[in-house]
């Protein structure tokens, strides 16, 4: 099972177990050492270990759409939507 909760609300969906170990594989592929692919903004390949392009800082797979997403979150939402 997959929980999901945003500001909109919760929802749990049902995986089977062969989804979960497809979704294992294409996170584990996010971190793989050897295969950081090239930044999406200026081409560069020096990401790091975290994704992190060196050369312009933006930050690339899971983690880096985690922080997007939340930054774009808390940008968006009004103190009185906090509850
Ligand atoms: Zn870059």
């Amino acid at each position: 099972m997959l929980g999901v909760r945003t500001a909109f609300g919760e929802a749990v969906y049902t995986m089977s177990d062969h989804v979960v170990r497809a979704l294992c594989r294409a996170l584990a592929s996010y971190t793989d050492p050897d295969d950081r692919g090239t930044c999406i903004d200026c081409g560069s390949r020096r990401l790091d270990e975290n994704l992190h392009c060196r050369d312009c800082g933006r930050l690339h797979g899971i983690l880096g759409e985690v922080i997007a997403q939340h930054a774009r979150r808390v940008a968006a939402a009004s103190p009185e939507s906090e509850t």
